[in-house]
């Protein structure tokens, strides 16, 4: 049975949406169109493409199996959907602002400009404050500089916008990241998929590192490079010597590197990995 999948026709969840499903084999065809139609995609997929906000809200409705969508997105939609794999980008926090120059903490009868009034009210709910929520469809950084709000909630990756706006973040409501979202009677259906994303998004922050070590250093490479199950030895010709080949974490790989060489390793080779099931 084919699979329908939701994917961000546009914005900044579109892109990375495409390469992780191509990284995990799905060719998805038709995507330019980026319009809420079914694209020619793999035999086994059929893509949806359409706003990541509405994402949720198609899958719990049945119009679409699984889909790619923002946490942030999910959560404000309330839809009843189920969260499968965490997709590692479009990592993002969705704050409480103010004003740089206002300081104070909160009071009855502020008002809160977001995009985001659901996770909002909630949330001034749970700290006993009465606010009045100013729903905007985007751009409420501008909004305390016009009077038309005291706070903002927003999302915040780098604070750049923020700092911009001469606001600063008080408090974090939410963190995000896109995640792959199946409906809650599909899950069976899309696990298979779910698998192959997971084993992408496992892979890329590893690297595979090979290097030829003097037998003696073998003991001191392991617990250097302990990997997923410590090192793989290799026997190699040179009297003495062996290869070893292991998953590093692609952060540390400099540091790695630089003590391997101290050890005494030779030929040190890195190269990514495509796909990692532990
Ligand atoms: P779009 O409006 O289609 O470009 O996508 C917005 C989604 O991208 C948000 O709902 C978040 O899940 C994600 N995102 C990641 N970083 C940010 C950011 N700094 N600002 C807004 N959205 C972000």
């Amino acid at each position: 049975m084919t699979i329908r999948l939701a994917i961000p026709s546009k914005g900044r969840l579109h892109d990375p949406s495409m390469e992780i499903l191509e990284a995990a084999g799905i060719r998805i065809e038709g995507a330019p169109d980026r319009q809420l139609i079914a694209g020619e995609a793999d035999d086994r997929f059929e893509a949806l493409f359409t706003r990541a906000k509405d994402i949720p809200e198609f899958v719990a409705h049945g119009a679409a199996d699984a889909g790619i969508t923002g946490r942030d997105i999910v959560a404000e939609s309330g839809a009843d959907v189920e969260e499968l794999v965490d997709l590692g980008f479009g990592t993002c926090r969705l704050v409480v602002a103010r004003p740089e120059d206002r300081d104070g903490g909160y009071e009855d009868g502020m008002r809160v400009a977001t995009s985001f009034p659901n996770l909002t009210r909630r949330h001034f709910e749970d700290q006993g404050v009465e606010v009045e929520v100013v729903t905007v469809s985007g751009a409420a950084e501008a909004t305390p500089h016009i009077g038309v709000a005291d706070l903002i909630v927003d999302l915040t990756s780098t604070g750049t916008t923020l700092s911009r706006n001469r606001l600063e973040p008080v408090e974090t409501i939410l963190t995000s990241s896109a995640r792959l979202i199946c409906h809650p009677d599909r899950a069976g259906a899309v696990e298979e998929l779910a698998f192959a994303v997971e084993s992408v998004v496992r892979a890329r922050d590893k690297k595979y590192l090979m290097a030829d070590i003097p037998e003696d250093a073998l003991d001191d490479v392991t617990e250097l490079l302990p990997g997923l199950e410590g090192p793989t030895v290799v026997p190699i010709e040179k009297a003495d010597w062996v290869a070893i080949q292991v998953v590093v974490d692609a952060d540390e790989i400099h540091d790695k590197i630089h003590a391997l060489e101290k050890l005494g390793a030779k030929g040190i080779l890195v190269t990514p990995i495509e796909r990692l099931v532990p």
